[in-house]
């Protein structure tokens, strides 16, 4: 592809941001970046430090002495952590919750968000978020919400999770994202809103391929 196109997808955990920008980033050929993974990094800091998350003064020493970086290697993204690899690290509850605290402070997203806007300066993307339509691209070609009922996310985390050997209940995984879904949706700065713009799009009875499909319309109708 040799137009530059920004794609912007948000919307809550688990309503499937992340499987369907991959598949489309490999349809496209073009990068996809997951901004979640770079809160989900600081989160992983700050457990590794024992700071609180949720404590403004601990988030402000996190963010003034830490840095997060992406790369990619054949297609697949890696995050680094102070130059370290953490990409294996960051899809735990623990790190989830974690990333939902520490995202909430002011200092943690201005630099987060400048990163992210640098990456899609130059070149063609596909981000995944809360706030990439609302703040960080508000500019990008498409803006999509995708969405699905909690309980449908609920259980695509816990099978996720389950198949990883984790062995937490599907009514804590429940508990945790509707507490995540609060948090996101409700923090001063940046919270997870549908913009008037955005095409929504729900995935709860719909596959893989059944979503793409939904993004495709949109994508080759404006092309
Ligand atoms: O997308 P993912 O589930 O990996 O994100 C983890 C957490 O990071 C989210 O629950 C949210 O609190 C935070 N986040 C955010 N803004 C983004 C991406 C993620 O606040 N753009």
């Amino acid at each position: 592809m040799n137009k530059k196109i920004v794609i912007a997808i948000d919307g809550p955990a688990g309503a499937g941001k992340t499987t369907v920008a991959k598949e489309l980033a490999k349809k496209m050929d073009i990068p996809y970046f997951s901004t979640g993974s770079m809160y989900r990094a600081l989160a992983l800091k700050c457990i590794q430090l024992g700071l609180d998350a949720t404590n403004e003064k601990d988030a402000n020493l996190i963010a003034n002495n830490t840095t997060v970086g992406i790369k990619y290697e054949n297609g697949k993204q890696y995050v680094l952590l102070d130059g370290e690899n953490v990409t294996e690290l960051l899809y735990t509850d623990q790190i989830s919750a974690g990333a939902s605290q520490i995202s909430v402070h002011k200092i943690i997203r201005e630099k987060m968000v400048e990163i992210q806007r640098h990456v899609a300066q130059n070149q063609s993307v596909i981000m995944d978020g809360r706030d990439i339509g609302s703040v960080v691209l508000p500019m990008a070609d498409f803006k999509f919400y995708l969405d699905a009922d909690v309980k449908v996310r609920a259980k695509r985390r816990f099978d996720e999770l389950k198949s990883k050997g984790n062995n937490i209940s599907f009514e804590e995984v429940l508990k945790d994202m509707k507490e995540r879904d609060i948090r996101d949706k409700s923090r001063e700065i940046s919270p997870l809103v549908i913009c008037d713009d955005a095409i929504v799009i729900d995935s709860t009875n719909l596959s893989i391929d059944g979503v793409l499909n939904e993004f495709f319309k949109h994508i080759g109708e404006k092309k």
